[in-house]
């Protein structure tokens, strides 16, 4: 073990302050926690809660009920990213309708939808572009090369999310976010400092190996102890303050900002993306004329209040009982990023 990662275990492992809540916003650091055995290191008076970091947890049952309706009712062929197809919707899952014969096909890219589209030409092929800025650019790119080909039976089904008013509707909820390197890879730092100069919120962003992240969050803890608020870009060789500079052009291009339903944290304004206007014609709501669909939770499940770091994955009354990676009743069991799937998983119930 080289020095620097010895000192931060030893910062992590000898710390005696006040009681500290550190908020891993993003559902890999979560998995990654619980996996490299960093959560066993942890002492009593430090607390690290799950945040709404994990794009098919946050995504609202609503928009599970819009896909099942493009599939039953307008019989499109329905491409997504696998995680999504098992997340419960009011009454039925994506799988739930292929089990009435919807066509619901897992994909591992947008662009792999747009292939689709184009070998089925007599078949409406819907994406369903869920994702926070790591995967918006590559749902732009597919709505891009459609309109540039002229494809007329393809289009997506937005719920695109952007993480800053996110963390604007956490403040409180911890004393420091770690915040999620991928994304701010694409973002850059503006928005995370500006939280910290505007709103006394600190933060440190992390990568993903275990010294990433050990180092992440013994300096998280270091400068808590200080008791000034902190930004700390402690992933620089991948983050850089501006961010990526091409596909922040991208996503501009092809989407704007739109008011979004988060699960659990309700609509937050301007919190979510949208086809610009002159890509109206390749989204599913409009193409499809599409009723307002209101979706309704599960009352017995609390996803919501584990988005927010308000409870444990385990204070849910049917966690690892009624609801299971293989039976889910919320959508954080379902997906590899899910905080209850990561208890279930590395909490030693299995
Ligand atoms: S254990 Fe299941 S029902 Fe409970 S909060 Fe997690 S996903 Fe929802």
């Amino acid at each position: 073990m080289n020095e620097q990662i010895k000192a931060a275990r030893d910062i992590i492992t000898g710390y005696k302050g006040r009681p500290i809540r550190i908020m891993e916003v993003c559902g890999t650091h979560t998995h990654e926690i619980f996996r490299l055995g960093i959560r066993k290191l942890l002492p009593e008076n430090i607390d690290v809660i799950s945040g709404p970091g994990c794009p098919v947890c946050v995504t609202a049952v609503g928009y599970i009920d819009e896909a099942c309706w493009l599939a039953l009712e307008k019989n499109c062929i329905i491409c997504t990213f696998g995680d999504l197809i098992k997340v419960p919707g009011t009454e039925m899952s994506l799988a739930g309708a292929r089990a009435k014969g919807a066509q619901v096909r897992p994909v591992y890219s947008p662009l792999d939808a747009v292939e689709l589209a184009k070998e089925n030409p007599d078949k409406q092929v819907v994406f369903l572009a869920v994702g926070f800025e790591t995967t918006t650019p590559s749902a732009c790119l597919a709505a891009k090369q459609a309109k540039e080909e002229g494809l007329e039976n393809f289009s997506l089904l937005t719920a695109n999310k952007t993480m800053p008013n996110a963390y604007n509707a956490l403040v409180g909820s911890a004393d420091a976010f770690i915040y999620p390197g991928h994304v701010n890879a694409i973002t850059g730092n503006a928005a995370c400092k500006k939280l910290c100069e505007e709103k006394g919120v600190s933060g440190v962003v992390a990568g993903f190996t275990a010294n990433e992240l050990l180092i992440a969050l013994a300096v998280a803890i270091k400068l808590l102890e200080k008791g000034e608020p902190f930004f700390k870009n402690c992933y620089p060789r991948v983050v850089k303050d501006e961010g990526n500079l091409s596909a922040i052009k991208l996503m501009d291009e092809v989407m704007e900002p739109c008011d979004s339903e988060w699960r659990g944290l309700g609509v937050i304004p301007m919190s979510g993306m949208k086809l610009r206007e002159e890509y109206a014609g390749y989204d599913s709501r409009i193409k499809y004329s599409m009723p307002e669909i209101k979706g309704r939770p599960n009352p017995a499940c609390r996803c919501g209040d584990v988005l927010q770091g308000k409870c444990k994955p385990s204070d849910c009354k049917v966690f690892g009982k009624v609801c299971t990676p293989l039976h889910p009743v919320g959508a954080c069991m379902v997906s590899d990023e899910g905080a209850c799937s990561a208890y279930y998983q590395y909490s030693g119930i299995i």
